[in-house]
């Protein structure tokens, strides 16, 4: 993919709530609003998102790189309740970029040592972990009652799986991608704006790419702060927008991405 240029303003996109999202609204707790002081402070976020987020619960797609600091600023800034699915085990070479893992969890299953270390983080979030391979058995038993479905895997066949699953619940999918020194990040919302079978986005098919180990740390606390603003009512900034970092000239560019007619996804 080559960038269009710089970006030249961020606009919120007003598409409507997320289904299911907002019917029941969680209370926080006097430790809760301790807590997330900082946000409930914020200006344009404040104690009515808050209760939001921990009223949403998302489904992420990975263990690995985007993961470790995708799920770590979902916790640590108040989500409800978390699913995170990876069929793989910790590996030596993860080890620069998967910041989640330590030495001692080599050879062991990614998905239930992040779930024990997130759950360190904030002990207000349910975690749930499934340690198998995403497929179009469980795919849509794993994102059900989800809000928001994460895709943290750079992989493109499940991908596809959830961008299906996205299409089937009218929920959004926030979509990840790092290789090199490259990163993309975009919202697709099948009905509402483009899904991943309409866009050509044409990140490398590579499940272990050569990357410097801060790329997916980058583009996976951008991919937290995505979900934030439509878990907590903001609405996507990145619907039919992909943000692209290149990381060896630190720029960030954008590519407008539109809905296809004849989106067999979009149709069904
Ligand atoms: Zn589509």
């Amino acid at each position: 993919m080559s960038p269009s240029g710089p970006i030249p303003h961020v606009q919120c996109c007003h598409v409507g709530p997320i289904p299911g999202r907002g019917i029941a609204i969680s209370n926080l707790s006097p430790a809760e609003v301790t807590r997330y002081e900082r946000q409930i402070t914020l200006d344009g976020w404040g104690r009515e998102a808050q209760e939001h987020l921990k009223s949403s619960q998302v489904l992420i797609a990975g263990a690995g790189g985007l993961a470790s600091a995708t799920a770590l600023y979902l916790m640590a800034g108040g989500l409800g309740a978390m699913r995170l699915v990876d069929g793989s085990r910790v590996s030596l070479a993860d080890l620069n970029h998967q910041v989640l893992f330590r030495e001692r969890d080599l050879g062991k299953p990614k998905a239930a040592i992040a779930e024990r270390r997130l759950k360190e983080i904030n002990p207000f979030v349910t975690v749930e972990s499934h340690g198998k391979v995403l497929s179009q058995h469980n795919v849509l038993r794993l994102a059900a009652n989800c809000h928001v479905l994460i895709d943290a895997s750079n992989n493109a066949g499940a991908g596809a799986l959830l961008n299906l699953a996205a299409a089937k619940q009218h929920i959004p999918l926030v979509y990840a991608r790092v290789w090199a020194m490259t990163g993309l990040l975009t919202t697709f919302w099948p009905g509402r704006g483009p899904c991943l079978a309409c866009a050509s986005l044409e990140a490398p098919e590579n499940h272990h790419p050569a990357l410097l180990s801060p790329l997916p740390g980058i583009m996976g606390a951008l991919q937290a702060l995505e979900v934030l603003r439509l878990l907590g009512g903001l609405g996507p900034a990145l619907l039919g927008r992909v943000l692209i970092f290149k990381g060896d000239q630190f720029m960030f560019a954008e590519k407008i991405i539109r809905s296809n007619p004849q989106c067999p996804v979009c149709a069904a």
